[in-house]
């Protein structure tokens, strides 16, 4: 079925349910071609709308999910349907939490040294039989990449999560998809941090409240700075209507 999808600052997204989202992940996974996976929110579409190569990369995804309230109500600014936020971090243990009965193998790519460890550990608690075939830190240098290419590639994932932050993880994983030959790469951002403890998720009423981004730019006070993008993009929104 062809997905619906929605042009935001000239970034498509796909218009589709969690539940959508999980099904073509799977789709993918059966067709084993190597997908790219992205999560927009706002401040990734903000981004995109500076850097072309980011664009480029986000218009040439095979999936761009919803992430973030931001997205969905310019979805609807601009007219179109766009049922529900698929956050990357809930889409992140959706397949997780799916993974043990379906024999999916994940590799956590990303953080600092020893979060993707944590986040195994947590994942092998709350998803039991889950099988974590690899991690790997994301501070490195471009001398390393091949040893990280050759060791995601032995470990032979179905699923790999690359948590370097926007713009880095899309970029990498656009750059090496092909030579990974993983079926599924999704960029998730903060997600290893969360499942690590490191980071905090807003509560639910927050979430609920459509108010997540508050809380990690409260949280998170070097990120003060990147709030700024939201009041951008809901005028950029406006002004393209
Ligand atoms: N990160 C990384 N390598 C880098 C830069 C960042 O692994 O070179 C990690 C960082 O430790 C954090 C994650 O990327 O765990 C996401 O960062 P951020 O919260 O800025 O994510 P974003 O909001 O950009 O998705």
């Amino acid at each position: 079925m062809p997905v619906s999808k929605v042009e935001i600052l000239g970034v498509t997204v796909d218009s589709l349910t969690m539940t959508e989202a999980v099904s073509r992940v799977e789709g993918f996974i059966a067709n084993k071609k190597p997908a790219l996976i992205a999560t927009a929110n706002a401040e990734m579409i903000m981004n995109a709308t500076r850097d072309e190569e980011l664009k480029n990369i986000l218009n040439g995804a095979d999936m761009v999910v919803p992430d973030g309230a931001g997205t969905v109500w310019a979805a609807h600014q601009l007219g179109c349907d766009m049922p529900e936020r698929v956050a990357g971090y809930d889409l992140a243990q959706e397949l997780l939490r799916i993974s043990p009965s379906k024999g999916y193998r994940v590799y956590f790519f990303g953080s600092a040294p020893g979060v993707a460890d944590k986040a195994k550990a947590k994942a092998e608690e709350l998803y039991p039989g889950i099988e974590i075939c690899g991690t790997r830190n994301g501070y490195f240098s471009e001398d390393d990449e091949n040893q990280i290419v050759e060791d995601i590639k032995t470990a032979k994932p179905d699923i790999l999560l690359a948590a370097l932050g926007v713009p880095k993880q899309e970029k990498w994983l656009s750059k090496y998809k092909d030579v990974l030959g993983v079926p599924v790469n999704i960029g998730v951002g903060g997600t290893l941090d969360v499942m690590a403890g490191v980071m905090e998720r807003a509560p639910l009423w927050m979430q609920k409240a459509k108010l997540e981004w508050l809380f990690r730019g409260l949280k998170q006070p070097s990120r003060i700075g990147r709030l700024m993008a939201l009041p951008r993009f809901v005028f950029k929104v406006l002004g393209s209507k």
